[in-house]
């Protein structure tokens, strides 16, 4: 398994085959309900591989002035590039508006400093209203939490400013793949915010539909959107992150050491807190996938004798996970994580100083391209 073609470790690598299986089927949803789907850049944002992506997407959405720049100058090109931010600063509108399709605001305070601006500029204008209700099983990813800031929630206060925007983003779903669940949510918000969307020309609905699991039921969720848009005449959007990269890279690593406390351990030349901090936030395991496949994976298993594989950083608890091996791990080793796409690339920080991963293509043929590799220098400059 070891091939001298492999790039040095640790790396991102990126399978562009497995990519378009989940592109594949978001272009089918859009095609069968007339929902366009934009890419929400916070999940993924490497930008090499955006050409690949652009056949099936109608563009992307963003969550601050960088991401929407980025959408626009890489994603941009005869699609849509939609602006959110939790909270825009007056210094960074006037830009935000020179890249944006649409605006969308989170507040009636934010709308109401900068609707006229958007409009002189013709940016249609949206407002994020929150329904209170979610299906997240993470309270510190759940935007119905109590007490949440994402978006307006009082339609007696979102009525008198309905006639200053064009459209409605309602993003309350995370990893959701269950469409009863979904559509059961869609009911509860066309009861409480329905008679606004007539008055409407587009809904988002947000992302978090894991609309791409295997046994979706693919056509139920396109004919229910299909149907929504119908009743309320307006353009459905979705903001698929997850959806669109799920399972499209692994990060592989190189076994550095092993030493035995109790059990067999393993130290790999990466980082969980660097490389894939997501994991270390939700106490999640990494799954372990086999060099040449994305799917068959061996799931984390805790006996007496199985490995627990461990980060570099000195973080105590930098763990990737525990596995029943067949086989002990040896120093050199290969090992890769998988589902190392999303909310993964773009959060990798330079903790301890870990050698940052390169980002490398595995195109449909099978080989290998170096997209961008790290160094000290980058390091460096990331600080001051
Ligand atoms: C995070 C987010 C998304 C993408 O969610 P996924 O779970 O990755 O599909 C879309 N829209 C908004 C507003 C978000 O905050």
């Amino acid at each position: 398994m070891q091939n001298k073609s492999m790039p040095p470790t640790p790396y991102y690598q990126i399978d562009i085959a497995n990519l378009k299986q989940n592109l594949v089927v978001v272009k089918r949803l859009c095609d069968l309900s007339g929902a366009k789907a934009l890419l929400a850049l916070k999940c993924f944002a490497t930008w090499g591989v955006f050409e690949d992506m652009k056949p099936y997407l109608h563009g992307t959405t963003s969550s601050s002035l960088n991401e929407v720049r980025l959408g626009k100058e890489e994603f941009g090109e005869d699609k849509e590039t939609h602006a959110y931010s939790v909270a825009y600063s007056t210094d960074e509108i006037d830009e935000v508006l020179t890249y944006a399709d649409k605006i969308i605001f989170n507040s009636f305070n934010q709308l109401h400093a900068f609707k006229d601006k958007a409009q002189a500029k013709a940016v249609p204008v949206g407002l994020r209203i929150n329904p209170k209700t979610s299906n997240s099983s993470f309270i510190i990813a759940d935007p119905a939490r109590p007490f949440s800031r994402l978006g307006e929630h009082d339609i007696e206060k979102i009525k008198p400013v309905i006639d200053q925007i064009t459209g409605v983003m309602i993003h309350n779903n995370c990893e959701n793949d269950s469409f009863e669940a979904f559509s059961e949510s869609l009911s509860d918000i066309e009861n409480k915010f329905g008679e606004l969307f007539y008055q409407l020309e587009w809904v988002s609905l947000g992302g978090g539909i894991h609309f791409i699991a295997a046994d979706y039921p693919l056509e139920m969720l396109a004919s229910r959107l299909k149907d929504f848009s119908e009743k309320y005449g307006v353009q459905v959007y979705l903001e698929p992150g997850e959806a669109c990269i799920h399972n499209a890279a692994k990060l592989v690593t190189t076994v550095l050491d092993t030493l035995h406390n109790g059990k067999p351990l393993a130290v790999v030349d990466a980082s969980i807190e660097a490389h894939m901090l997501d994991l270390l936030i939700y106490r999640e395991t990494a799954p372990l996938v086999q060099l040449n496949d994305q799917t068959s994976h061996i799931t984390s298993e805790q006996t007496d004798n199985s490995t627990i594989i461990y980060g570099k950083s000195c973080l105590a608890g930098d763990i990737f996970g525990e596995y029943a091996l067949d086989q002990p791990l040896k120093i050199g080793d290969k090992v890769a994580f998988g589902n190392a796409a999303g909310y993964t690339m773009v959060k990798k920080n330079w903790f301890n100083g870990v050698a940052m991963p390169a980002i490398v293509i595995c195109d449909e043929k099978g080989e290998l391209k170096v997209q961008k590799t790290f160094a000290y220098e980058d390091f460096k400059a990331s600080l001051s």
